[in-house]
Parts: C-alpha cells; structure tokens; sequence
C-alpha cells in the first residue's frame, strides 16, 4: 500500500466539527464527561480516564498572552501587507503569533495581525476570534479587549 492511502482528512474524524465551528465564529472545545477535564484544541477521547463521551463547549476567548514570537517569513495566507522591497527575500513585516491563557488555562494560539509588534508584552490581555482569510482559510486572530 502506497503512502497516499494513509491521507487523513480532518472531516474524517471524530473532531471534524472543530473547522466547522471555527467558520462559524465559534472557538470551541471538548469537556470529558467522566472526569470534566477540558481540552483545547478539542480531543475525541480523554487521555486521562480513557473515556469516549466528551462535550463540545465554546470558549469566550478573553485571556492573557503567555508568549510571543514574529515569523519573518509567514504563510502566505498570513501575509495581508505589501511586500517592503519588490523581489527582496525579506520583504514581509514581521508576524507576530501568540499564545493566549484563556479559561481553565486552556491556551489558544493565534495570529496579531492588528496588534502593534511594538506594543506586545506577556501578560497583556487579549481575545481570540475566528477570522476567515481572502483566501477562504479560516484562522484565529488575537486582538486586544
Ligand atoms: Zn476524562
């Protein structure tokens, strides 16, 4: 068997609503029904008391910046600014991606887009939102409250 038999789509899978939600505005994650331990990005199954019968609950989002870093060379979905230098091999701004401490001290990443890079600090408050790129691909963006 080739390689390519093994392809695994996410909408063949037990958390495939997740891409879905997203679209629709909604950041969501799974709570364990056994034990309510809860997880973000959503899990199918607890790994903690092995159960199967999880709950799908949204996350409001707001939170602190736990850390930091700017690609100089983003996706190119990422990339809304012109390019600096026409041709130039480090014509982007910086992107600057986080880590956001939300409820239960779930921890969201996402993409600043509207964030100034000069402004962020650890700690600093934010909210994650589902955001739909030109391009159709959905992503998280944190902006501040
Ligand atoms: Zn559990």
């Amino acid at each position: 068997m080739e390689f390519k038999d093994f392809a695994l789509s996410i909408n063949q899978t037990k958390v495939a609503r997740f891409a879905k939600d997203l679209a629709e505005g909604k950041i969501m994650a799974t709570l364990c029904r056994r034990c309510g331990r809860r997880y973000y990005p959503p899990r199918a199954d607890c790994p903690d008391c092995m159960a199967g019968e999880m709950e799908w609950k949204p996350i409001r989002g707001e939170g602190k910046l736990v850390t930091f870093t700017k690609i100089y060379v983003p996706p190119e979905h990422f990339v809304v600014r012109q390019p600096l230098m026409p041709f130039s091999s480090v014509q982007f701004e910086p992107c600057p991606i986080g880590i956001l401490e939300v409820e239960d001290g779930l921890r969201i990443m996402g993409w600043m887009p509207k964030v100034d890079g000069k402004k962020i600090r650890i700690g600093m408050k934010l909210k994650a939102s589902p955001q739909i790129l030109p391009d159709g691909k959905v992503t998280i963006i944190l902006e501040t409250v």
